[in-house]
């Protein structure tokens, strides 16, 4: 028998709204694993030692969020192709001794997609430049997904992300600057709002995009997980779209992070229940 058990955790500010280590927490004593979560609160001037810390003491890894994500580089050994290009690391992995940084929101976006389409081939448009917008766009280009259009209200950061996508993916891509209502292609197959319009306590916002250009057999995807029911997943669904909302992007993040750190596949649907009764939400499949 042993005492010791496996350490991951969190290091971000802001820390005490993320719901990440109930979910993590939720998946392990699930499957039974002898690990925890430690969700820290870490400013920028502690981030080089709470790594430090972590290294010391042995942690199988940890996430980053706000205001981390591309400070923490700097700090870890290696980057993971797409973490390389995007620029930025939410999930650090210890391999052979090596602290390793992972890019685990695209993934975690890509692994929730494909429960519902092969992203391949498939005509992309997503809404946002900013890091989710960057880490979904690489990971789907990556993937072999394109045309892809992003849609970017601040031009100058939209035209970076393209630059970015045409410089180190094969994807087609292309940028329109965001005016007004956007009427969304019929020959688009995937739609994502990857900006921060809907997020609480501003849940009611809607994207500056017409809803009836919205089509069935398009898949309408949002990265907003609080509410998980935006305006946009709402007159998606009300349109015929498929639909996927930010909790499983979420929750297949979490997926992906404890696969990371344990090489154990975690059941999603226990992730998905611990933070559907967080947020207070109906039982429902998804
Ligand atoms: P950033 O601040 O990096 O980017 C925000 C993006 O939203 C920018 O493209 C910005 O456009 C756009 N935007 C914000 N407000 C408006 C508006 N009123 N009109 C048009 N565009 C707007 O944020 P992140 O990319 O890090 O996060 C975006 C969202 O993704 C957040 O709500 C976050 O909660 C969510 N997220 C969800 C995850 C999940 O697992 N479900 C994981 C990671 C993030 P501009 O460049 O013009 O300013």
């Amino acid at each position: 028998m042993s005492f010791l058990s496996l350490l991951t955790g969190s290091f971000s500010q802001g820390a005490a709204e993320n719901p990440t280590v109930a979910m993590i927490e939720a998946a392990f004593r699930h499957h039974g694993i002898d690990a925890r979560y430690v969700n820290c609160e870490v400013p920028p001037e502690g981030l080089a030692d709470a790594v430090r810390g972590a290294r010391a003491m042995g942690w199988a890894g940890f996430n980053c969020s706000i205001p981390h994500k591309v400070a923490v580089v700097e700090h870890l050994d290696g980057l993971a192709e797409s973490a390389a290009v995007i620029g930025a690391v939410n999930c650090a992995v210890l391999r052979d001794g090596r602290l390793m940084g992972e890019n685990t929101d695209g993934q975690g976006f890509m692994a929730s997609l494909r429960t519902v389409v092969d992203p391949e081939g498939k005509r992309l448009v997503v809404f946002g430049a900013g890091g989710a917008a960057r880490a979904i766009a690489v990971e789907a280009a990556l993937a072999g997904a394109g045309p892809i259009t992003v849609v970017n209200r601040d031009r100058g950061r939209g035209a970076e992300l393209v630059a970015l996508l045409r410089e180190r993916t094969p994807a087609d891509v292309e940028l329109v600057a965001w005016d007004g209502a956007y009427g969304v292609s019929a020959q688009a197959d995937v739609v994502v709002n990857a900006t921060s319009i809907g997020l609480f306590p501003d849940v009611g916002a809607r994207l500056p995009l017409d809803p009836d250009s919205l089509l069935p057999g398009m898949i309408v995807a949002d990265v907003i997980p609080n509410p998980p029911r935006t305006a946009l997943i709402a007159d998606a669904e009300a349109r015929g779209a498929t639909v996927l909302d930010g909790l499983g992007m979420l929750v297949n993040q979490g997926v992906i992070s404890i696969r990371h750190w344990t090489g154990l596949d975690a059941d999603p649907a226990v992730k998905r229940r611990t933070v559907e009764e967080l947020f207070g939400l109906p039982d429902r499949a998804g």
